[in-house]
Parts: structure tokens; sequence; C-alpha cells
């Protein structure tokens, strides 16, 4: 009697274990199955198809016109310098001269730390000779300038996806390169339109934009919901670019409470390559590239 109550104990043991193993195996499973997907859509993004088509913007002019509406495009609305403000004479790249209306000229435009803003202008000749495509998922599925970067912060931001991926962290490129003739034929197509002083306001002046430097790049989730829009700094992403993007060299270029310094409202989408040096700096001194090279502030 005794022997057959424990052969019935064991085996109700053993059948509890083949279900506690067998749920333990599925938990384990569905734990990996973000990182498939993630891989299936970093496959997709070399070019193919990419979901979220719902956020990314439409091609053509409308893409350029939306782009340079958000203030990403380094553009934005209320924050319009006064053209008379004078130039730093000691910002990081060095100067090379000023325009007519008192910007300085950028001499060193191809540094890595370059200082780019409504002060410091590119030079008009100036477009970046290492531009390649990074190896990211990006919001959009043609092969568009858009998505070039130089070379050195292209492998930079293929590993910070990278590293975002393993956290289950997807993110999507929405726009980075975009070269002076774009830039500039936008700019002067808004001037026809509104005049050059009302322009200004809600679009960069060719030259002063950091898109084209090939440095920077807007980055979302990979749903492409929020892209370029404030609702960004809500999301898991841009909780992990603030927390990580500066180990891979990036920075959150214009952050919260800084707008009167550099410009811009606060933009957690757009990133900014200067190098990991000088990016763990900037994190951990929670300076603006501007207060890093003295700059005077540009809405002083
Ligand atoms: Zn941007």
């Amino acid at each position: 009697m005794k022997k057959r109550r424990k052969r019935l104990l064991l085996f109700v043991m053993v059948c509890a274990a083949m279900v506690i193993g067998y749920s333990f195996l599925k938990t384990g499973d569905s734990e990996t199955l973000p990182a498939k997907q993630a891989a299936g859509n970093g496959a997709v993004e070399s070019g193919g198809e990419v979901s979220g088509n719902a956020g990314s913007e439409p091609d053509g002019d409308a893409t350029a016109e939306g782009n340079a509406a958000i203030g990403d495009s380094d553009t934005n609305a209320g924050t319009a310098t006064s053209p008379t403000d004078k130039p730093s004479q000691d910002a990081g790249a060095g100067e090379g001269g000023q325009t007519e209306d008192g910007m300085a000229v950028i001499a060193k435009p191809e540094e890595m730390a370059v200082l780019v803003n409504k002060q410091h202008k590119l030079p008009e000749e100036y477009n970046p000779s290492d531009l390649v495509y990074p190896d990211v998922r990006f919001i959009f599925s043609e092969k568009a300038d858009k998505r070039k970067m130089r070379q050195e912060a292209a492998t930079a931001l293929e590993k910070m996806f990278g590293a975002a991926e393993s956290d289950n962290i997807l993110l999507a490129g929405v726009s980075a390169y975009r070269s002076h003739s774009t830039q500039k034929t936008l700019f002067d197509r808004y001037v026809k339109r509104d005049g050059l002083e009302k322009a200004r306001t809600y679009s960069a002046f060719p030259g002063t934009s950091e898109h084209e430097t090939g440095l920077a790049i807007d980055v979302s989730g990979s749903d492409g919901k929020c892209a370029a829009a404030d609702c960004f700094a809500d999301t898991k992403e841009a909780l992990w670019l603030e927390q990580h993007a500066h180990d891979y060299g990036f920075i959150i270029r214009y952050p919260e409470g800084k707008e009167e310094i550099t410009g811009y409202q606060y933009e957690p989408w757009h990133l900014r390559y200067v190098g990991k040096d000088l990016a763990a700096e900037i994190a951990e001194s929670g300076e603006t590239l501007e207060e890093y090279f003295d700059a005077v502030p540009v809405t002083k």
C-alpha cells in the first residue's frame, strides 16, 4: 500500500516537473521573440519594407516641407534669432570670417566637434566627403540622401542601434543628412513665399542646419510614432537614448531647458555625433555644445 502511494507521489512529482519545465521553456521562448523580430526588422532595413509607414513622411516636396516645419529640420517657430547677434570668437571649430548678417563662417567644418548653429554657419561650398549609408532601420524604405551620415558617425550609429536592440529598444532613423543645396532650395522657396524675416522663424538658414554636417540624425522608435514630434520625449526609446547615446559618441543636441542657449526647443530626437570623449564630457556636465565652447547663447 505504502509503496503504491510512493509511486503515485513520484508520478505526480514527475508530471509537475514536466509541466513546470514546459512553461519555463515557453517563457524562455517568448523572451527571445523580440530579439528575433528585431533581427527580422533589421534585415528588412537595408532597403525593403519597413513597418510603421504611417509615421513616415511622404517624399518629395511634402517631405521637405514637413521636415522644415518641425523643429527638427532645425527650424523652430518662436525661436527666431536676431540676425544682429554677435557670434562668439572662440567657438570650437574656429572662425572663417563673417557673413553680411553677422554670422560666423566655420573654418573647420569637417571636425567632429564642429559647432553649427544660428550664429555659426557652414561655408557655402562645404559638402562632407565621407558620407555613407549606415546599415540601420529607417522609418522609410527608399535609398535617399537623408539616410546618409559621415563614416565615423554612421559606424557609431550602427553600434548604438545594435546595443539598443539588445535592450529590446528598436530605434529607427527619421532623417539624417541634408545637402546644402537641398536646404537652400527649401529656404529660398519659403523666402519667396513669406519673405526673409518670416522664413527664418520656421526654417533653418542654409548652412546653419546640423543636418548639413552629416553628423546629425533624428531618431524615433521603429513604429515611427512621434517621429520628430514632442511626444517622442515620453517614449522608452527617448529614455534609452538619454541614458546611452553618449556611450556611442552622440549627444541630445537640444536639451530641455537650454532653449535660450541653443536657439532650439527641446528636441529629444535630434542626435548629434561629436565623438565618445566629448559626448561623455557633455553628458556628465549637462552642458550644451554652445556652453562647452563658451559660445554666446543664441537667443541672448
Ligand atoms: Zn534634427
